[in-house]
């Protein structure tokens, strides 16, 4: 049985990555999501297992060491990171897994895993993030200052990437990453 692609998404905090994921879930099936261990507390309406698992850093810090990760960063002040097996067992069985990760994530993902499949999310502009940023209102303006920065910093990265999708329109950013994973697919002969 051909192995799954592991598709990388990649893009800066408020692009609308997680909008983007939840749509690309909806119309490809089969598609596996990898749901992310990270130390940041939860935010509101945000659950245990299925947005990220929340743990304590000293249980981060001990999968760390269990080598538990396929990749794993720190973003602003927290830890963030791909828990190694599920993604391992989905690929194996044939499924394409995707994962939603920070630049340094998916760099290292890019090193393990020569043919993954790297996409970065950009926005119409700085200027419309920092709106979206605000607009989202679930981090104080010291955190969207800390994650615009950020951005700015992830955007120089982004010749590392196999594809750029510019998240303008929702639909059209949806629609060109599931030609992405279609058209991925076909190489392997898996449409
Ligand atoms: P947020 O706090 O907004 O949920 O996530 C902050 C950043 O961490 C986002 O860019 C998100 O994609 C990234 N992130 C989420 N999960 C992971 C992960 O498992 N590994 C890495 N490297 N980054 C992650």
């Amino acid at each position: 049985m051909p192995r799954g692609n592991l598709i990388v998404m990649t893009g800066a905090s408020g692009v609308g990555k997680g909008t983007i994921r939840a749509r690309l879930l909806e119309y490809i099936r089969p598609l596996y999501y990898s749901i992310s261990m990270t130390t940041r507390p939860p935010r509101p309406g945000e659950r245990h297992g299925v947005d990220y698992y929340f743990v304590s850093r000293p249980e981060f810090e001990a999968k760390i060491a269990q080598n538990g990760f396929l990749e794993y960063a720190q973003y602003v002040e927290d830890y963030y990171g791909t828990p190694r097996e599920p993604v391992e067992k989905a690929l194996a069985e044939g499924t394409d897994v995707l994962l939603e990760i920070e630049v340094q994530g998916a760099l290292q993902v890019a090193q393990q895993v020569p043919e993954a499949i790297l996409v970065f999310i950009i926005p119409p502009s700085l200027s419309e993030l920092r709106r979206r940023l605000l607009l989202r209102g679930t981090d104080s303006l010291e955190k969207i200052h800390q994650r615009l920065k950020r951005a700015e910093e992830e955007l120089r990265e982004a010749h590392h990437f196999d594809y750029v999708v510019v998240n303008d329109q929702l639909d059209r950013a949806v629609s060109d990453f599931s030609s992405i994973i279609k058209a991925e697919r076909l190489k392997t002969e898996r449409m």
